[in-house]
């Protein structure tokens, strides 16, 4: 058993998508990185459907090829059923030439972790961050402890910065007290389960039996109903389903209510029942997180950075969550990087990078829940982002707001950023495109 070193320069706490591709970034720079996740990968993990924003990390990284081999699901875009109105998003209309995934979570944040390991970072499994001492503002101490085998010892771990990837855990969140959930007008829950030989949707907007994959690119599909939302994300040889609801929805029930409950919606909507009508549900596979919403206001100082999920998370509609992780990542790397060849800048580093973090989190909440100027988000700051992105990504963005009727406030935003302007009346065409019906 390889020990675990006394110090480093940055020691990254977890290796999800967050945590593994700041470790490549911190690497390939020549930094010594230790990385300690809690788990043994491959790990399981939900979040399946990622969105062609994502290559621009992966590129950066240089992981795209080994992602690229291992053959997941091409997906074309999306199509939503909401309120009764079915619109359709095709990623090639907006420019993309690289398609959008459906991963196995647990082999690509497999393949991630590999990867930071194969650019000479220092990965650990089984080791479990308890407490992060920032006293020393020189020498931050991670204390852990390490499961490796049968045994259980307590450790620290000297070193220049911590980087928290620790995701829901929000470990530096926690400690710092500063997590705190968003209440929108109420707080929601997710409970996703798995299937076997269900149908799938694909582009040409029709149900297909999974051995068609091969032929017809998949979508995913999403729809409403009258308690929230559902997912239905196609994988290889499974499939993968959830359901958004109110928290309340499922108060007081045990887990054998939950699935219950979870199935009988699954079975009673439109298009969803039809595409499920010959899978058989996966036993035991239905999990549960409950007021999934959540940030914190103080992610960055000058020696910690809290990235992806450790930071916050808003809401799986659009698919932001691992795209959001891998530019934390990008972002926290760099301020990294700069604070040690600079040191007497690293605040000033860190709130930069703060900064940038925020407007990304604000921009998802604006986006996914429509409420600024509270839960912490600055609306200048969304602004900004908002000027400084491609005008097509802006427009794909807004167009996928209107797919759940989530656009008011967005659009608001960006009409007083002056961004609106240049693309509304191409949105606009594009928006009232719609499907009049689904065959299924
Ligand atoms: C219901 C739901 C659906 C979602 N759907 C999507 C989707 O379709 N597409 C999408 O892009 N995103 C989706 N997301 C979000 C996505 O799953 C996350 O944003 C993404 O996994 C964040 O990556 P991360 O690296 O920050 O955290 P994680 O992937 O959670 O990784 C954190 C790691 O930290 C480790 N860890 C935790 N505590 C400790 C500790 N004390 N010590 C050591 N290690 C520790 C864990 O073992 C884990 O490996 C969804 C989220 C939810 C809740």
């Amino acid at each position: 058993m390889t020990a675990i070193p006394s110090s480093c320069d940055v020691l990254v706490i977890g290796g999800g998508p967050a945590g593994s591709s700041a470790a490549t970034h911190l690497a390939q720079a020549g930094i010594d990185v230790v990385l300690l996740d809690r788990a043994t990968f491959p790990r399981n993990q939900v979040g399946e459907s990622l969105i062609p924003h994502i290559w621009k990390f992966t590129d950066m990284t240089g992981v795209s090829e080994k992602i690229e081999q291992e053959g997941f699901l091409a997906k074309a875009g999306s199509i939503t059923a909401w309120n009764g109105k079915i619109k359709q998003i095709r990623f090639s209309d907006f420019g993309y030439t690289r398609p959008g995934l459906h991963v196995e979570r647990d082999i690509f944040d497999d393949i991630l972790l590999k990867h930071a390991q194969s650019c000479d970072a220092r990965v650990f499994h089984e080791v479990a961050v308890k407490k992060i001492d920032l006293s020393d503002s020189r020498w931050p101490k991670v204390h852990y402890t390490d499961k490796r085998g049968s045994s259980n010892d307590d450790g620290s771990i000297r070193c220049r910065f911590v980087v928290d990837a620790s995701g829901p855990s929000s470990l530096l969140a926690n400690q710092f007290k500063t997590r705190r959930t968003i209440s929108t007008q109420t707080n929601f829950l997710s409970l996703w389960g798995y299937f076997t030989d269900s149908r799938f949707v694909g582009v040409d907007r029709q149900s297909h039996s999974e051995d068609e994959l091969a032929k017809v690119k998949p979508v995913t599909f999403v729809m409403s109903f009258e308690d929230g939302w559902i997912w239905h994300i196609v994988l290889r040889g499974k499939t993968s389903v959830g359901l958004i609801a109110p928290t309340e929805r499922t108060k007081g029930m045990d887990r054998q209510q939950r699935e219950a409950f979870f199935l009988n919606v699954c079975t009673k909507l439109p298009h969803l029942s039809r595409l499920l009508e010959t899978a058989q549900f996966i036993e035991g596979s239905l999990q549960f997180r409950p007021n999934y919403s959540y940030y914190s206001d103080n992610i960055c100082g000058e020696n910690y950075y809290c990235i992806g999920d450790a930071a916050a998370f808003v809401d799986p509609v659009f698919s932001h969550g691992v795209q959001n992780a891998l530019y934390n990542a990008a972002a926290a790397a760099l301020a990294i990087k700069e604070s040690l060849k600079h040191e007497r800048h690293r605040l000033r580093y860190s709130q930069l990078c703060e900064s940038r973090m925020q407007q990304f989190y604000g921009f998802s909440r604006a986006l996914s829940l429509g409420d600024f100027g509270c839960n912490g988000v600055n609306p200048q700051l969304v602004k900004n982002l908002m000027k400084a992105m491609p005008p097509l990504e802006l427009e794909l963005i807004l167009f996928a707001s209107e797919t759940t009727n989530r656009s008011e406030n967005f659009r608001r935003l960006a009409r007083e950023a002056g961004v609106l302007g240049c693309f509304e009346e191409s949105f606009s065409g594009k928006a009232h495109e719609r499907i009049e019906a689904l065959d299924f």
